[in-house]
């Protein structure tokens, strides 16, 4: 008798395995409503790893791709094959939307959770130079770079803090992001002012994992729910546009997804949520990525069932690397939040779109909502990126508005060996710039350059 497999067979890939990270041939299967990734290691064995809850939409991922947009420079050569030649090399498909900088390597915290393994004494801190040299090759990459993001380690416990955040008004970046556990920001109302004075283009990406301070305490070693309360409250203060940057473990703060996503919006400061599945590289301790890891996909279906706000449609790929990017927008109207693709078709960025209306009255257009649905965009650029949109579309009764009526939701994967995926980490777009010059993917940067 012949066998008729449980699953269909959908596609291949080549992964690494789950223990020793060694390249392994995978299959995406779907079985069930899941998609799979299944990999063989001749050491460790069969590995099989949920990557998708949700067929239809994993599937129509693909067709949100765009065509790649590349660097002005790579630094390295493509010689032993992806990812062993980061980066970037020729072979990578998308230029730095968004780069870090890594400004030192320690931090006030040593979070059971943090790809960077910092704690108080881990490391150094950048000099200057270093830093003046570390941005240059981001500029010289991009000529512009869209978002630099100076981060850590703890950036603002570097001695010349300030001075790097000038140094880095100098260079042609067009938005400059901070990424903190907030600790200074919560303890000192004068460094928030004087922070607020490099508005405009300028943004706090600010940890905010929980409100339970069993979670607090588990992934990032100390109850820091004061903590987290009194910086919002010192940023409402300014007003400095802050995103708050949730990292997500399954059977921990998952349940959370919906209550976070109402506080932030009734922030003034804040401007939108991004959550991102725990990255299995770096520090890992109290989690277990067999049972832990939750996909993308998991996290946008956890964000319909908790909010009433986003449907289906609202939460679309972003075209420059649909399989680790999710966005949507909504518009606050007084306290309510509605969806901007309430008033925007997300299939308009699709090429073969059928809603040629618009397009047809202002190519523009769909350059602009692909500027939008893009890492590379600030929430106050897609402000002005909008009114922009909002006069060409039919029948929109729009007011002008400003990025402080706007509201982001970036969900974002950071691949590990588990979900691993070759074909799509070529498009990673948020990256890390090296202390030696290269510029390489976040994920990979994690799992194989530090050290
Ligand atoms: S991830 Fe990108 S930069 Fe790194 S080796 Fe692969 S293609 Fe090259
Ligand atoms: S996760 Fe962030 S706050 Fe925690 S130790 Fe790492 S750098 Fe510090």
């Amino acid at each position: 008798m012949r066998k008729v497999s449980k699953y269909i067979y959908y596609d291949h890939t080549i992964s690494l395995c789950n223990v020793c990270r060694k390249k392994v041939d995978a299959k995406i299967i779907f079985e069930g409503n899941n998609v799979y990734m299944t990999k063989s290691c001749n050491e460790h064995g069969r590995q099989k790893v949920l990557i998708s809850n949700d067929i239809e939409f994993y599937k129509r991922k693909r067709n949100y791709n765009k065509p790649s947009d590349y660097p002005l420079a790579f630094n390295t050569k493509t010689e032993r094959g992806c990812p062993d030649d980061c980066g970037l090399c020729p072979d990578h498909e998308q230029h730095s939307c968004l780069t870090l900088i890594e400004v030192t390597d320690r931090c006030n915290l040593a979070c059971p959770t943090c790809y960077a393994s910092s704690a108080p004494n881990y490391g150094r801190h950048r000099t200057l130079e270093e830093i003046d040299r570390m941005l240059d090759i981001i500029v010289r990459n991009e000529g512009e770079p869209d978002v630099v993001q100076i981060s850590g380690g703890e950036p603002t416990i570097h001695p010349q803090f300030f001075e790097i955040l000038d140094l880095a008004k100098t260079k042609p970046i067009r938005h400059l992001m901070v990424n903190t556990n907030g600790i200074r920001i919560a303890k000192d109302k004068e460094f928030v002012k004087r922070l607020a004075g490099y508005m405009p283009d300028f943004e706090i990406y600010l940890q905010f994992d929980s409100f339970d301070r069993g979670v607090l305490a588990d992934m990032r070693g100390e109850d820091l729910l004061e903590t987290r309360q009194q910086a919002i409250a010192n940023l409402n203060e300014v007003n400095l546009s802050t995103t708050l940057v949730v990292t997500l473990q399954r059977g921990k703060n998952e349940h959370e997804i919906g209550e976070i996503i109402r506080y932030g919006a009734a922030q003034k400061c804040v401007r939108g949520v991004t959550l991102q599945a725990t990255q299995y590289a770096g520090r890992n301790e109290h989690y277990n990525p067999d049972t832990g890891k939750l996909s993308i996909d998991e996290i946008r279906k956890l964000i319909l069932e908790q909010t009433s706000v986003f449907n289906e449609n609202d939460l679309i790929p972003v075209p420059c690397n649909p399989d680790a990017l999710t966005m949507g927008y909504a518009l606050k109207q007084g306290n309510e939040l509605v969806p901007l693709t309430r008033f925007i078709d997300p299939e308009m960025l699709l090429e073969n779109t059928t809603n040629t209306i618009v397009f047809e009255s202002d190519e523009n257009l769909k350059e602009n909502i692909f500027k939008i649905f893009s890492t590379g965009t600030s929430v106050e650029r897609a402000g002005e990126v909008l009114n922009e949109i909002m006069c060409c579309l039919p029948k929109i009764d729009a007011p002008n508005m400003t990025y402080s009526d706007l509201f982001r939701i970036i969900l974002i994967n950071f691949q590990d060996a588990y979900d691993f995926d070759i074909r799509s980490i070529k498009k990673s777009c948020v990256h890390i710039v090296h202390k030696d010059g290269r510029i390489i993917p976040f994920e990979t940067m994690n799992m194989f350059y530090r050290n």
